[in-house]
């Protein structure tokens, strides 16, 4: 019986891990030669030291890590996990770089502080794909839920992590700068192809599906919805986490703004 402490199988060459907070998941993806790419790992230093640990139980390593985008739970990492290169958009380490203080200061008092110091740390993607020994990841890279934000799309295993987009229990949360939810959409957009052919997504936060076209179709009728009437009958309204989003959301639709 395997001793895994957090990491559960998706299918072939593919764990995730899933925090105790917010359903937020760290996903792993073996390449095949002893090597492994660790996506978005979180959350508290429990959590994140056991993903090392389990990489061990596996025979493989980490090496390299990836951020989807610059939220601060997803971008951090554990000393263990090791010195190797941790890639994102080029957009998402300027962020990093040009505004550390201000996009960490929510793990201040969260997280110790060694964890904190090690957050953040990323090199940008060069080109469509990652440069790796694993299955060909591409990147799909838009605006939508944070400037700068990626997908990574494991095509030959049928996965997406898709990041904070496409969840079974976050409503669309656009990026603080989208002002009447366009952005969003278009980001989503972008998306549509990726979510028609892939048949797993893996979240940021929420469960790992198999229903990913139907979670796009959701987000789009969600936006058309809020935007159409100012109300929507997803059932995610109805969860308390998204109590505060939903009336955001509303208030930045284009019903909301009156027009
Ligand atoms: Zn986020």
């Amino acid at each position: 019986m395997s001793s895994l402490i957090r990491l559960a199988p998706v299918t072939d060459h593919v764990y995730v891990a899933t925090s105790r907070r917010y359903v937020t998941n760290s996903t792993v993806i073996l390449d095949g030669h002893g090597g492994a790419l660790v996506i978005d790992p979180s959350w508290d230093a429990d959590e994140l030291a056991a993903i090392p640990q389990d990489l061990r139980e596996l025979g493989v390593t980490c090496v390299a890590g990836l951020s989807t985008h610059m939220h601060y739970d997803h971008v951090l990492w554990h000393p263990d996990l090791g010195a190797v290169p941790r890639w994102a958009s080029a957009g998402t380490v300027d962020a990093i770089v040009n505004r550390r203080a201000e996009l960490l200061a929510p793990l201040i008092g969260d997280i110790p502080e060694e964890l904190i110091e090690l957050a953040g740390h990323l090199v940008p993607i060069q080109g469509p794909t990652l440069n790796w020994r694993g299955p060909t990841a591409v990147i799909h890279q838009h605006d939508a839920h944070a400037q700068h934000h990626i997908a990574v799309e494991i095509a030959d295993l049928g996965v997406l992590v898709s990041g904070d987009m496409l969840s079974d229990l976050e409503l669309p949360m656009p990026d603080w700068t989208d002002e009447n939810l366009e952005t969003y959409r278009a980001g989503l957009l972008l998306l549509a192809d990726v979510a028609g052919r892939a048949e797993r997504v893996v979240p940021g936060h929420g469960s790992v599906g198999f229903d990913v076209r139907e979670r796009f179709e959701a987000d789009l009728a969600y936006l058309d919805d809020v935007d159409r009437t100012g109300a929507s009958t997803d059932p995610r309204v109805k969860l308390e986490l998204n109590a505060e989003l939903h009336e955001l959301n509303v208030r930045r639709s284009a019903r909301g703004a009156g027009v």
